[in-house]
């Protein structure tokens, strides 16, 4: 039975919500604060954690931060402000999904088991490893090396990449690349995701990698596959 951290202090919004996940199966911890929300995940580290972003002692981001510190494990954020930088900033923080108050608890049932279905597969990879023996990030410098030699890539080439290995197996929306690959360009559409796929593909290819490293998840979006 998959265990679910909830950080909630609203009781209604929380009722519902253990109301629904429990009747779906899953075993839920809920907690009030942001503090206990830590004390929870250090105690027993549940298959899976959703996160009010404002909470009395706090906030859910915080809270977030310091789980990605030690854990990969998956993250929904519900706010009850929709507001593009919260999204944004979730998304950067590692977030796997994002609700906006209001919303019903059927829907967030239904993403809780759409993320660990999709996470089954993935390799518990902690949060400062973005390695793999084809694929080397450095930060620091903002590069990437591939099979041992480093790619010549151009900044958003750099940043789709590293965006996509920092969460191998995490499939990413065209939307969630252009808002944090493309920050700084809001006027980016689609098709500029899908061709920088295009030539990060190419660049990979002729570094020795497989063409397939970058799936094309249908209707969905892209990700990084380093599983051999
Ligand atoms: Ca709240």
């Amino acid at each position: 039975m998959p265990h679910i951290l909830l950080l909630e202090d609203e009781p209604a919004i929380a009722d519902t919500l253990l109301y629904a996940l429990r009747s779906d199966g899953f075993e839920v911890t809920h907690v009030r604060l942001a503090r206990e929300a830590l004390a929870a995940f250090a105690q027993q580290p549940p298959d899976l954690a959703i996160l009010d972003v404002g909470v009395p002692d706090g906030n859910g981001f915080d809270v977030c931060r310091a789980i990605r510190k030690s854990s990969e494990l998956p993250i929904i954020f519900l706010t009850a402000r929709n507001e593009e930088i919260d999204r944004v900033l979730g998304l950067e923080l590692g977030a796997d999904d994002y609700v906006s108050k209001p919303f019903s608890p059927r829907e967030v049932c239904a993403r809780v088991r759409a993320i660990l279905r999709r996470s089954a597969g993935r390799p518990a990879a902690t949060a400062n490893d973005h390695h793999s023996p084809l694929l080397q990030l450095d930060e620091a410098a903002q590069r990437i090396r591939c099979s041992g030699q480093w790619l010549a890539l151009t900044r958003y080439e750099y940043r789709l990449l590293a965006t996509l290995l920092k969460r191998p197996q995490r499939i990413f929306s065209r939307a969630e690349l252009m808002d944090l690959v493309w920050a700084d360009a809001p006027d980016t559409a689609d098709r500029t995701v899908d061709a920088h796929v295009k030539l990060l593909r190419a660049k990979l290819r002729e570094a020795g990698a497989s063409a397939e490293l970058i799936q094309t998840h249908r209707n969905m979006g892209y990700s990084l596959q380093l599983v051999a």
